[in-house]
């Protein structure tokens, strides 16, 4: 073989896609031959960047959790109910502060702009409060309902093979 034949093969070796033939007539090339091993160390190097990761299971509920405490003013730190002490948290991180501040008035700026679009089909005040709320509740009802079905289906196709057991659990 020659590096003609081989260039083209390079990558298919790298993402294990030739056949076992194929494969034992490549490798004393890339052996024999520092060019085309290069170019097949280039790709295994770049093969490292797409290394899929284990998936990791979302929690029941956690969009919902997560909106409610964007709407709450949580800006992500791990004590919500202890008060910030601006002069530590300035001195150590100000931009990663600065950005969820920012993502947290953004989040409420996007509640604040749905409620008050309805305002303007819905005039009467306290009409209007129940349907902030009801608003509120059904867009989280609703996150957590798309969470239970991805979870739901997750399980579903998962590996488990439990598709034809006891109905529900
Ligand atoms: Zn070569």
């Amino acid at each position: 073989m020659n590096c003609e034949h081989a260039r083209p093969l390079v990558p298919l070796y790298v993402d294990g896609e030739l056949t076992s033939v194929q494969s034992a007539e490549l490798r004393p090339h890339l052996l024999s031959c520092p060019a085309c091993r290069s170019l097949a160390q280039g790709e295994q190097s770049i093969h490292a960047w797409f290394v899929p990761t284990a998936e990791i299971p979302v929690p029941v509920g956690f969009a919902a959790h997560v909106a409610r405490r964007a709407v709450a003013g949580d800006t992500g730190s791990a004590r919500p109910s202890v008060p910030l002490e601006p002069s530590v948290h300035e001195h150590s991180e100000p931009i990663m502060q600065f950005v969820l501040h920012a993502l947290a008035v953004a989040a409420i700026a996007l509640v604040v702009i749905s409620i008050s679009m309805r305002r303007l089909d819905q005039p009467a005040a306290e009409e209007l409060k129940a349907h902030e709320s009801q608003a509120l509740d059904a867009s989280l009802f609703a996150l957590d309902q798309i969470n239970r079905e991805e979870l739901r289906a997750a399980k579903t196709f998962g590996s488990t093979g439990a598709r034809e057991g006891s109905s529900g659990r």
